[in-house]
């Protein structure tokens, strides 16, 4: 039997080790893809720990989902010209049938089948093998790297300016704006007219968020007085009109609420199974504020997303190359605080 190196998790919140494991062969319905690129971030970390399922039974694991490559074989079912084709993945595996995955709304399947890299093995490895609806189309013109990131990092976003309608005359406060999906999110918003405030927490975070483009400010969180600095950094003095929240902070997205404009949306994308927000019922009707969650990204927005970095009009922060060997490290460093949080295995 072909072997491979993968990095294995022996159980959830255990350690991360480079071995030589079976190649693995595409079941019916599934495609293999030699792995170019596959981001290495904190939602992986997450995973790791066990915070998208921590059945003992679904261990030992390949993790890793953001990724890019190329099918180099196809199973029973598969148009055999697949092979050589460029994609990304989706990291949701969806039934393809409940009525949520019929109109689209893949990110809403009923009868979901869990993550790509937790439910099954992901793409920690030279190869790794997946469902073929889950292998969509990467674009001329993008690099691996830069579609391993458009497969969350830039998909993401896109849902989030769907989920807000984010338009010309917003102003997109984005709280954690050098993060992976804050530093997207940007520029996406961007894409749709809108100012953006990127807060973050420290001077080097700061400088980042402000490089994802001339529309961007960025506002320091750390302050006491974040509230109304918000307002007075936007365009008219109103407060910002979308507050996206990638961090979960709790005082920092009361300061966000508080500066909130008339007609405001707080969209939040963190999973904290131990926080809560708390407003007065007759804040959100006084405000006609909405508050809005926001889960991953469907098939068709994966799509867009690759389309975006292709022709280069998303410019993809793929971060730091890194290789199988270093993967196992590089997660010690991101639990300890010590990296920026962005780096991508090339296998
Ligand atoms: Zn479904």
């Amino acid at each position: 039997m072909p072997s491979q190196r993968a990095v294995v998790l022996d159980e959830w919140g255990g350690e991360l080790a480079v071995e030589t494991v079976d190649r693995p062969e595409p079941a019916p319905g599934e495609v293999r893809v030699d792995v170019r690129a596959c981001g290495v971030n904190r939602t992986i970390e997450n995973a790791v720990q066990g915070g998208l399922s921590d059945d003992p039974g679904l261990t030992p694991r390949i993790p890793g989902h953001e990724f890019a490559g190329v099918v180099d074989a196809v199973g029973d079912g598969v148009d055999p010209d697949r092979v050589g084709e460029h994609v990304l993945a989706y990291f949701y595996l969806t039934c393809n049938e409940c009525d949520a995955c019929r109109r689209g709304d893949t990110n809403q399947c009923t009868d979901f089948g869990g993550w790509f890299g937790v439910n099954r093995d992901g793409a920690y490895a030279e190869t790794a093998v997946l469902p073929a609806e889950n292998a969509l189309p990467l674009p001329d013109g993008a690099s691996f790297a830069a579609g391993a990131v458009a497969a969350d990092g830039v998909a993401t976003p896109i849902h989030v300016c769907d989920r807000a309608d984010v338009r010309d005359d917003d102003t997109v406060l984005v709280i954690g704006g050098a993060g992976r999906i804050g530093y997207h999110l940007a520029q996406v918003a961007g894409l749709r007219g809108a100012h953006v405030l990127a807060a973050d927490v420290t001077d080097d975070r700061l400088a980042h968020a402000e490089t994802a483009g001339e529309h961007v400010t960025a506002v320091d969180a750390r302050g006491d007085n974040f509230a109304e600095a918000l307002v007075a950094a936007t365009p008219h003095g109103d407060g910002p009109t979308v507050v996206v929240d990638t961090v979960g902070d709790l005082d920092t997205l009361y300061d966000a609420w508080d500066a909130l404009a008339m007609g405001g949306r707080v969209v939040s994308l963190t999973t904290h199974h131990d926080r809560a927000f708390d407003a007065p019922m007759k804040a959100y009707v006084v405000k006609e504020a909405a508050f809005i969650g926001s889960r991953y990204a469907t098939r068709d927005e994966v799509v867009r997303a690759a389309r975006l970095v292709a022709d280069g009009r998303v410019d993809a922060d793929a971060g730091e190359s890194l290789s199988l060997d270093e993967v196992p490290d590089y997660h010690r460093r991101l639990r300890a605080g010590e990296t920026s949080g962005t780096g991508v295995l090339v296998p």
